[in-house]
Formats: structure tokens, C-alpha cells, sequence
């Protein structure tokens, strides 16, 4: 399968990793949205949130908890950081790898757009 994401966690891509475990990574998006934007994803490939079966539904935990790890390592917290889950089409979701955006370093406004 020809997955950007599956080949960044591999490390066959030379991006930078700022986080790891055996379950999770996370790096720089490559478009920055805000002064931190990193992204969090499982190091299994699911397609999209909706992708992950009732029995694997820890992996969502273990990417709240790196997020947590990364908000404190890159001094969003206690100011405060959005996460965000796009799914599908009409959610923005370009990428078919399930990932979590942890945006910060300014006012976040909502709606979101
Ligand atoms: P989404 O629109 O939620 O699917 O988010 C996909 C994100 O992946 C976008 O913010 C892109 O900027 C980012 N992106 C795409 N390719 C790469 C890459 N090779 N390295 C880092 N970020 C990427
Ligand atoms: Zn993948």
C-alpha cells in the first residue's frame, strides 16, 4: 500500500520524528497552520477514525496521551491547544491515514471553517 504516513512512521521519508512509542508517532506538518502544528498518528494504518474497530480503539488514547506529552514539551500548555480530527470528504480529511492535528501558539477561533 502506497501510504505517505505508513512510510514517514517507518522512517523512509527522513522527517524528523519529535515523538515515539511503540504505537504512535508524531512530526511537523509540512503546511503549519498555527506556530505549532504537529501531527500525531498510530504507526498501524487506518484509514480514517471511522477505520478503527472496536477492539482497537485504545490506539485513540495513545494518541491523546503523546498530544498531551508533545502540548507540555512544546510550551502550548497551560495556554491552551485545539486538536482535530478531519474524517471523510466533507470533514477535510486529504490524508487516508488516521491523524490528529495538535495546533497551538495562538488564539484559536471558532467556528473553525
Ligand atoms: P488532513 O487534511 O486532515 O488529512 O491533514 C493532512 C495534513 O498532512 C495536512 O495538514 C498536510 O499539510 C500534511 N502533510 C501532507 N503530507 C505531509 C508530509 N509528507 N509531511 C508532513 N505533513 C504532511
Ligand atoms: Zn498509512
Amino acid at each position: 500500500m502506497d501510504c505517505i504516513f505508513c512510510a514517514i512512521a517507518r522512517g523512509e521519508m527522513g522527517t524528523q520524528l519529535l515523538y515515539e512509542d511503540q504505537d504512535v508517532v508524531a512530526f511537523e506538518d509540512l503546511h503549519p497552520q498555527a506556530p505549532t502544528h504537529i501531527l500525531v498518528i498510530p504507526r498501524r494504518h487506518y484509514g480514517s477514525l471511522q477505520d478503527v474497530p472496536p477492539e482497537d480503539v485504545g490506539i485513540v488514547a495513545g494518541l491523546a496521551r503523546a498530544a498531551q506529552e508533545l502540548a507540555v514539551q512544546r510550551r502550548i500548555w497551560p495556554s491552551g491547544y485545539r486538536l482535530v480530527v478531519n474524517s471523510g470528504p466533507e470533514g477535510g480529511q486529504t490524508v487516508s491515514h488516521l491523524h490528529l492535528h495538535l495546533l497551538g501558539g495562538r488564539q484559536m477561533v471558532w467556528p473553525p471553517g
